[in-house]
């Protein structure tokens, strides 16, 4: 089977296909890393939408109850699932990044000294008033 479109990625997240071809498209995902690539990149494209949308938890657990009886329209679930653990793992992994590169060893360095500075600066003044108190 050839590659997934992006059209027909679209059409199943938006639950648009008949059930073969649902089943169809299923069963590639499950097999192409590249196609569930594609897949994960339309749902984060999409998710604003169904994010804003308060029934967006009823409306999945609707489609898992609704597939639940037939034992293929798991992966669905399944789908739903990594692409939400994938976000969190790829919002997640950027934000570590962004901390730890923030919190190189310059920045470790610099801290005792600002702390020195204030120490410092906060004798200063207490010597300049109490010089200016004469
Ligand atoms: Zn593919």
């Amino acid at each position: 089977m050839s590659h997934l479109r992006e059209e027909n990625i679209a059409a199943y997240i938006g639950d648009q296909l008949s059930e073969e071809e649902r089943d169809l498209i299923e069963d590639h995902l499950n097999d192409c890393t590249l196609c569930f690539e594609s897949y994960l990149e339309a749902v984060d494209r999409i998710e604003p939408s169904y994010d804003l949308s308060p029934s967006f938890t009823e409306e999945i657990f609707n489609k898992i109850n609704k597939k639940t009886p037939k034992t293929k329209g798991k992966s669905t679930l399944v789908h739903y699932a990594i692409a939400s653990a994938m976000t969190l793992v790829l919002m997640g992994s950027g934000i570590f990044h962004y901390v730890f590169s923030a919190f190189d060893d310059q920045q470790f360095q610099e801290q005792p000294s600002i702390t020195e500075k204030l120490i410092n600066e906060s004798d200063y003044w207490k010597n300049n008033d109490e010089l200016g108190g004469r």
